[in-house]
């Protein structure tokens, strides 16, 4: 694994999820996307919906960010590719797909794509 390679990557993944979060959270006040409905009704709800929608993605955007950082910081360490939870390897592939994981697999749990627990839910059958 070549780190010199993993870190540019790393630092420009940094740089465009720091720009995609900075135009969330600078977004001007009146910069309403034009809901053109006509409709009086709901006029707080879509703002309220979309200051949420906001927060989700700046929320995941960050802490997509604090990984890359972390990652980067491991590079520093000398410690890149090795889990934060148990310190044993990441494992080459999981790096490649993954390059800025910090975990194992297996430390990572289940947290792909899904924020918060996934598992204890619907619990039909
Ligand atoms: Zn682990």
């Amino acid at each position: 694994m070549d780190f010199a390679e993993v870190g540019a990557a790393l630092r420009s993944r940094r740089e465009a999820l720091q720009g995609e979060l900075h135009g969330l959270t600078t977004r001007p006040a009146d910069a309403t996307p034009s809901v053109g409905f006509g409709k009086r009704v709901g006029d707080g709800t879509t703002e309220a919906v979309e200051r949420i929608n906001t927060t989700a993605a700046a929320r995941s955007i960050a802490a997509s960010l604090a990984e890359a950082d972390r990652a980067l910081a491991k590079l520093d360490e000398a410690s890149y590719g090795l889990c934060d939870g148990c310190g044993k390897p990441i494992g080459d592939e999981r790096l490649e797909a993954i390059p800025w994981a910090t975990m194992c697999v297996s430390c990572a749990g289940g947290r792909s794509g899904d924020r918060g627990r996934g598992k204890a839910g619907s619990r039909g059958a």
